[in-house]
């Protein structure tokens, strides 16, 4: 085909899809998914409460609404984010299609074919899936345990021209698991203020807190309105009801809304409605709450197991909260070969190769994993198995 966009040109099929297909097989395990666990989803709350939508007769939970999203759900996600120290009203909402679509409406907003989108050093590879078909240049910065290296930051800005959004997952970031401190978060909004920039904040895993105490968001610490909060349904109630927000100052939630409108019009009336009246009736906090001991022991498990099983010279991240753990091999492994050659046809075992997960210059001696999920014995299994191929490969 010659006659496509020269956008097309950034969208691939990414190595990952590959292997992500073995995740469902027999025989298989895998940390690579980062879904969040089936068996915590609320599933007979939300059966009963699909079961009285569709039987109450007039059809309104199959009609088309507002592009914005229904307005009682608008309304109870703002409550919600009211009492997260950001103050906001039904009207400075925006429903989306998971956060995955908010990331798409942001790039669309502000990015023009070479502007540039500052990172984080990795990051969310579906963040960069979302920003490729605007044609941005990437600038990416380093992290540590305290998230970006704000000092980094200042510098890309000082001597990079066009930046125009700086992306961050400050909550337990996909794929390090790393949450940003208190003091970077101010510093960044104030380098915001200064280089004008927007503050894209991506934060679904924010809720999922085990340990800790919880840091104010960065649109809570936003005073002039550069920054765009997003979150999501996903990991709190479940990701198939495809369900996010976007929190952003009115002239910016219009146009989002306008992009809204023009790519899907709006989101499925009927599990915006079955969102809505779910947070009506149950306590989502308490559900949370329920949730967490489950993940909380996953990670342990995974880190004590690695610690155990894992030769000498990698290390690895361990999150307060969220899905994943990165793990860092010695330079010269690359974990997709390995993971091709060894990890697949000697243990089963699939991980997430690190390479793509960085916007620019990639590494590929990292891999995301995550524990989500898999069963104790199959986790311990993996992991050991994983451990002594690892111990031979490094020898
Ligand atoms: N941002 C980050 C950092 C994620 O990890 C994910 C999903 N795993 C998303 C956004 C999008 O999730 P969803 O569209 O399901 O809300």
């Amino acid at each position: 085909m010659t006659s496509f966009a020269r956008r097309a040109e950034r969208v691939q099929p990414s190595a990952i899809r590959e292997f992500l297909a073995l995740a469902g097989t027999p025989g298989i395990t895998s940390f690579a998914g980062g879904y969040p666990d089936a068996s915590l989803f609320p599933m007979d709350e939300l059966r009963g409460i699909y079961d009285a939508l569709l039987t109450a007769g007039d059809g309104s939970a199959l009609q088309y609404t507002a592009s914005e999203g229904l307005p009682a759900l608008r309304a109870l996600v703002a409550e919600r984010l009211t009492a997260d120290g950001m103050p906001c009203t039904a009207d400075d909402v925006l429903i989306t299609q998971g956060g995955q679509q908010g990331l798409d409406l942001v790039a669309k907003l502000f990015v023009d074919a070479g502007d540039v989108i500052v990172t984080e050093r990795p990051t969310f590879l579906g963040a960069l899936i979302a920003f490729n078909p605007c044609e941005p240049q990437y600038r990416s910065v380093p992290m540590d345990d305290g998230g970006m290296d704000v000092d980094a930051l200042e510098e890309v800005l000082r001597t990079t021209e066009r930046v125009k959004i700086v992306y961050t997952v400050p909550d337990f970031q996909n794929p390090t698991g790393r949450t940003m401190s208190l003091a970077r978060r101010r510093r960044l909004v104030e380098l915001a203020e200064e280089y004008d920039v927007v503050v894209l904040e991506d934060s679904p895993y924010r809720e999922l807190r085990y340990e800790g105490e919880r840091l104010p968001t960065i649109k809570s610490l936003d005073t002039t309105g550069r920054v765009i909060h997003l979150g999501s349904f996903s990991k709190i109630l479940a990701p198939g009801l495809r369900l996010g927000w976007a929190l952003a100052e009115p002239e910016v939630r219009e146009k989002l809304a306008l992009l809204k409108l023009a790519a899907d019009t709006q989101n499925g009336t009927l599990n915006m409605r079955a969102a809505a009246a779910y947070l009506a009736q149950f306590d989502v906090e308490a559900h949370i709450a329920g949730m967490l001991p489950t993940y909380r022991h996953q990670r342990d498990l995974m880190l004590e197991t690695m610690a155990q099983h894992f030769p000498a010279g990698i290390t690895w991240t361990r999150a307060e909260g969220g899905l994943f753990t990165w793990v860092t091999f010695p330079e010269g492994l690359d974990l997709a070969a390995f993971q091709r050659d060894v990890l697949i046809p000697r243990a089963g075992v699939i991980v997430v190769p690190g390479a793509p997960f960085f916007s620019e210059a990639p590494e590929a001696h990292h891999a995301r994993m995550s524990y989500s999920g898999v069963p104790d014995e199959r986790m311990v299994a993996g992991v050991r198995a994983m451990g002594a191929l690892l111990t031979e490969a490094l020898a």
